[in-house]
């Protein structure tokens, strides 16, 4: 079968196959000429796919976006996960200027991630985006709020042990949890800290808790997070 009869017999978009091709969920079809024939196995997997979210499975993206990318990209890539693919839910951060990234021009600062969101959740955008994030941590993004960092909110464990002091910057590592919320000094981090690593950072990972902990002493927001925004 072609691959729009395989798309209709699985009850999802063209896209979706794509993309699960694309993602080696699916091995390729057999080509002929330029026609891609599908078969039943490829409709059995397309069932399993759908059993196992049935079975509580989810499929969150997370995506990142750097200064090369305008407001109709933030709005073209989220439409196409939330829409086409139709993915479970989505996350979504500005590009940080970590240290080994092997290309330091193109990460947002504060003022462009705030513009960028800003325009790109205009127009009911962000109320139809299925977003996994805290309706005060889109705040933050779109400039409404600002916040300091929580970086042992979401810590990173590795092989190593935890990281100090968050995923995206690396001060070494301790044994345990309490050694890292413990002995490290939280002054030296945030991006009031005067850390040129973290001047430009609005990632989910430091931000996000801060977001959570501000809408839990809230009456107001927690009701506004429990409504989805
Ligand atoms: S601002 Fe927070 S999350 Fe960002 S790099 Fe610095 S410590 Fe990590």
């Amino acid at each position: 079968m072609r691959v729009e009869e395989l798309a209709g017999k699985a009850g999802v978009s063209v896209d979706t196959v794509r993309f699960y091709q694309k993602q080696r969920l699916l091995p390729p079809p057999v080509r002929e000429g330029r026609v891609a024939w599908y078969t039943a196995e490829h409709l059995a997997r397309m069932a399993r796919v759908k059993e196992l979210r049935r079975r509580g499975f989810r499929v969150t993206t997370n995506t990142t976006f750097f200064d090369t990318d305008s407001p109709q990209d933030v709005i073209d890539v989220l439409n196409y996960l939330n829409d086409d693919l139709q993915v479970d839910q989505m996350m979504i951060s500005p590009g940080y200027a970590y240290e080994k990234a092997p290309d330091q021009d193109h990460f947002l600062a504060v003022r462009q991630t705030r513009e960028l969101f800003r325009k790109a959740f205009a127009n009911g955008n962000r109320n139809r985006w299925r977003l996994n994030h805290s309706p005060m941590f889109l705040d933050f993004l779109e400039g409404k709020v600002d916040f300091q960092c929580t970086p042992w909110g979401i810590p990173c464990y590795t092989i190593f042990g935890w990281q100090r002091p968050c995923y995206l910057q690396s001060d070494g590592h301790v044994a345990t949890y309490r050694e890292l919320v413990e002995e490290t000094d939280w002054s030296k981090y945030g991006r009031d800290s005067g850390n040129p690593q973290c001047r430009n950072c609005m990632a989910h990972c430091g931000y996000e808790p801060t977001a959570v902990m501000a809408t839990s002493k809230s009456l107001k927001q927690s009701l506004r997070a429990m409504a989805m925004r």
